[in-house]
């Protein structure tokens, strides 16, 4: 699969072709194409990813002048793509119908198109414009839950609820889209991780999503989290605390959906199909816990993933 953004036209694309900075693992081959610059809320307290991009909605013209040059460079042989910025669906339902529109024109080999979508954006959309957006070809939205604690989720100024979170979802499912939700694990420190698992296995059974995502908090600098850890406030949970939170949250699940931890940050690749797999990945947890409690180079090697984090 022709990777667009480290392809060898680089040198040749960056001249006149915007590229998301950022996009999920599962997107690594994917066409990446940009409808939106930055993240129109962007004030959640653990995210640095767009801190310093003034959000704005692309011109029609330049999203198309680069959907021409893609196609230039990779003949439109081309299976996924991923739009970005971080919440696509936050411009008008015409306008990213008539962009799904080009690109399918362009690449009518995609299989599968997919955005991050903020829950409170698809909470605004009605159905049938969700239902528009998705016959256009966008198929599958990846939605950053975090937390179902309502407490936490308004702590780390999420900007959602638990309701608007499943009202979203739902909402999104309804349209027809597979939603891919993720979830991040340690996000309520060492004090709030029973709070944090609980909540949060209740309110994925109510999304009932096709795909739950984890990945592991660390405190990034020079956003609100990191102040509030270096200051004391806030308690980076040790290995332990968070995968016993990762077997509170799997254990509370009661969904089928498929479970991946893909992601550098995590502890332990904790993968399955759920319910069917629900004990074989609890025992990749306590297979983890117990080579911690007994193996003292395993444990600073997991600790030193802290630092691989933040590369
Ligand atoms: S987590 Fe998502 S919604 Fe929150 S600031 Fe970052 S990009 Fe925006």
């Amino acid at each position: 699969m022709f990777n667009f953004r480290f392809g060898r036209h680089l040198a040749i694309a960056e001249e006149s072709y915007d590229f998301p900075p950022f996009r999920p693992p599962s997107e690594a081959d994917s066409l990446l194409v940009r409808v939106t610059r930055g993240c129109p809320w962007n004030r959640c307290a653990f995210c640095p990813m767009y801190k310093h991009i003034k959000f704005e909605k692309r011109p029609i013209a330049d999203i198309k002048r680069d959907i021409d040059t893609a196609a230039t460079f990779t003949g439109g042989r081309v299976e996924t793509v991923f739009i970005g910025d971080s919440d696509s669906l936050v411009i008008k339902t015409e306008d990213i119908c008539k962009i799904l529109d080009y690109l399918y024109a362009a690449f009518p080999s995609v299989s599968r198109t997919t955005s991050y979508a903020r829950a409170h954006t698809l909470k605004l959309k009605s159905i049938q414009d969700l239902r528009k957006i998705r016959k256009a070809g966008l198929t599958r939205l990846h939605i950053g839950l975090e937390t179902g604690s309502p407490r936490l989720l308004k702590h780390i100024r999420k900007g959602a609820t638990p309701e608007t979170m499943i009202h979203g979802c739902t909402r999104a499912k309804g349209a027809g889209f597979e939603v891919s939700v993720y979830v991040l694990l340690g996000i309520g420190g060492m004090a709030s991780w029973k709070e944090h698992a609980t909540a949060t296995a209740r309110v994925l059974n109510e999304i009932d999503p096709d795909f739950v995502r984890v990945r592991t908090i660390t405190p990034q600098p020079g956003t609100p989290l990191f102040q509030w850890w270096t200051e004391g406030s806030f308690e980076m949970p040790d290995p332990e605390t968070i995968l016993k939170e990762q077997k509170a949250i799997i254990e509370g699940l009661s969904i089928t959906c498929q479970y991946l931890s893909d992601h550098v940050s995590n502890y332990a690749p904790v993968h399955g199909n759920l319910p069917d797999d629900k004990s074989a990945m609890l025992s990749v947890i306590d297979t983890t816990l117990e080579k911690l409690s007994k193996d003292e180079d395993f444990r600073a090697r997991l600790e030193k993933m802290r630092y691989l984090r933040r590369l």
